[in-house]
């Protein structure tokens, strides 16, 4: 092991690495990033802001392994290794976890995995949770004490106006199809699935407007233009603050001629907020991604997301593509209240609203989420070695052994269904909402439908990348006779309707070149699922299988029950608002 110094306020060399995705996934636009000739989809914020709050005395490089494999010259010339990610990049952690100690390097990692299972990461030197804008000081005051090594862990969240600004100059901004910058963190609502609320806590904490703009001056100065996504967790969380900080960009983008476009990831009551719309269409927002869910209303009282209840979902996603802003949706199927043929009213919702970029998945239960702690008590949980934990209570690891893509992971429960009749579902829904008629028809119904104002002039560098994209789209559509005929009308159609409606509907087809290679995947790997689940599963493949009941009957633990509550402290936030 390198000796390490006394105080971390020292000379070290500090690889940072950003462990693989699925190279596959319906969240991983890989295909849509190689068609621009770019090699990853974003680059990582996480690690970036990591740098930023590490000693100054540090010298740091980032390796993506989306973008390239690990050099043998980088791992030599590192002293410190500083990783982690979410729970599908969990495989990728552990490999450089055990490489850097059979190589006797200092190994620390953070970020939502390590976070939620810490005991996964035991044999990481540094195990560094949460937000590291208060367990970084905490490992290195550790450190300072002579103990560099152990768990670091606060429950209180950071005040994110001290963020420093992420080091963007350690990426090369070709190999990435958009760059991220984050504003606030937290969610004030309480889906009964989500980790992020578990996370970043449910008073979201927003960056001040100078904070923020100095951020985005940092990457225009280093020469970026183009598609910034905002990685919130609900960007509008915090309405009261999010609104003076889009103030301040209407303002500095006036003043740099609009260099970039933006998306980001919001509720449905962002809908519901005129002034809110009309400022992020004037900050020039292209995409906006949802949380649906569900179709049914039943399903989301249920899963405690009544903010989907307030006003028709297809109303209000109408309203959002009339202020230019393209909507991407997560949609799930496996909720204890999903009634026999949830594909039918999927299928029909998603053709009706138009979303071209729908990712239909099953139900997860994430550690550490109120979900996981209630399928816990009720002994429904499925560990990742397919075991039925009948034990209520047992602490619950997820161990990503294979792909947790959620589209084509999740069920890690016992099902108030058959679970092959969900699989099934989502089989029929996928089929039939990603087959070229269906998706096509979708682009242009949205097309139509949305009103961009567009004051963004693409540079020379983002022109290149534009028009490789559109040889690569345009050569691949007429190439394929699925997709020819009905790329040749929807152009005409398109094209028609003027320049910026036109970049827009050939941008969402060519996102079918993605859509169309992870449909393939997924369709096999679901008969794979459908055929262990009717012939080899070990567990209850439903709440009504004998087994399950038996070991219900054997003591007084709670049933699973059809249908759940909201919670009270969800209808208060959400009376509140924010
Ligand atoms: S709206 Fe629900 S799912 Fe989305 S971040 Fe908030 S609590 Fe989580």
């Amino acid at each position: 092991m390198v000796a390490l110094p006394n105080i971390p306020e020292s000379h070290l060399r500090c690889l940072l690495i950003q462990p693989c995705f699925e190279q596959t996934n319906y969240w991983n636009f890989v295909e849509s990033a190689r068609a621009i000739g770019a090699k990853a989809t974003a680059p990582p914020l996480g690690l970036m802001t990591v740098a930023a709050l590490l000693p100054d005395e540090w010298e740091f490089r980032l390796v993506d392994l989306n973008v390239g494999p690990l050099s043998e010259d980088d791992w030599k010339w590192a002293d410190v290794v500083c990783t982690g990610g979410m729970l599908p990049q969990q495989p990728g952690i552990l490999e450089l976890i055990a490489k850097a100690k059979a190589d006797e390097k200092f190994v620390a990692v953070g970020g939502p995995d390590p976070t939620s299972q810490p005991q996964i990461y035991e044999a990481a030197d540094a195990v560094v949770m949460g937000e590291g804008e208060m367990t970084i000081p905490m490992w290195m005051d550790s450190w300072r004490d002579g103990n560099p090594r152990g768990v670091f862990e606060s429950v209180e969240k950071p005040d994110v106006t001290t963020t420093p600004v992420p080091r963007f100059e350690l990426i090369d901004f070709n190999d990435y199809l958009h760059v991220g910058v984050q504003s606030s963190r937290g969610c004030p609502y309480n889906c009964e699935f989500c980790d992020i609320i578990e996370l970043f806590g449910r008073r979201p904490r927003v960056k001040t407007p100078d904070q923020f703009i100095a951020e985005l001056q940092k990457l225009y100065d280093l020469g970026y233009r183009g598609w910034v996504d905002f990685t919130d967790d609900n960007f509008i969380g915090n309405r009261k603050l999010i609104k003076p900080l889009l103030v301040a960009l209407k303002k500095w983008n006036e003043e740099h001629n609009y260099p970039f476009v933006f998306s980001t990831e919001a509720s449905i009551n962002l809908a519901d907020d005129d002034e809110l719309l009309q400022l992020m269409q004037d900050v020039q927002f292209r995409y906006v991604f949802l949380g649906i869910e569900s179709p049914d209303e039943e399903t989301l009282i249920h899963t405690q997301k009544r903010i989907n209840t307030v006003q028709p979902i297809i109303e209000r996603v109408r309203k959002i593509y009339a202020h230019g802003i393209s909507i991407a949706a997560g949609l799930i199927i496996g909720f204890d209240t999903d009634k026999p043929g949830t594909d039918g009213p999927m299928i029909k919702f998603i053709q009706e609203s138009g979303i071209s970029l729908s990712m239909v998945g099953l139900l997860s239960a994430l550690p550490n989420t109120q979900l996981t702690r209630r399928l816990s008590k009720e002994r429904r949980l499925i560990d990742s070695e397919h075991n039925w934990i009948s034990e209520p209570g047992a602490v619950y690891e997820l161990r990503s052994t294979e792909s947790k893509d959620q589209t084509i992971s999740g069920l890690n429960f016992v099902t108030t269904r058959d679970r092959v009749e969900i699989y099934r579902e989502l089989r029929s829904i996928i089929e039939a909402v990603y087959s070229p008629e269906a998706f096509m028809a979708r682009v242009m119904d949205t097309t139509k439908r949305m009103n961009i104002q567009n004051k963004h002039i693409p540079n020379g560098w983002e022109f290149r990348r534009m028009f490789k994209g559109f040889r690569t789209i345009a050569w691949r559509m007429l190439t394929d006779k699925r997709t020819r005929w009905l790329y040749i009308k929807n152009f005409i159609r398109a094209a028609m309707m003027g320049p910026t409606k036109f970049e827009y509907a050939h941008t969402i087809m060519g996102s079918f070149l993605h859509f169309d290679l992870q449909t393939r995947k997924i369709l096999e790997t679901l008969d794979v699922s459908i055929d262990y689940a009717e012939n080899h599963a070990p567990y209850p493949r439903s709440i009504k299988d004998a087994k399950y009941q038996a070991a219900i009957a054997s003591n007084s633990l709670p049933i699973a029950e059809s249908c759940g509550g909201c919670s009270s402290v969800d209808s208060e936030s959400v009376a509140h608002g924010f």
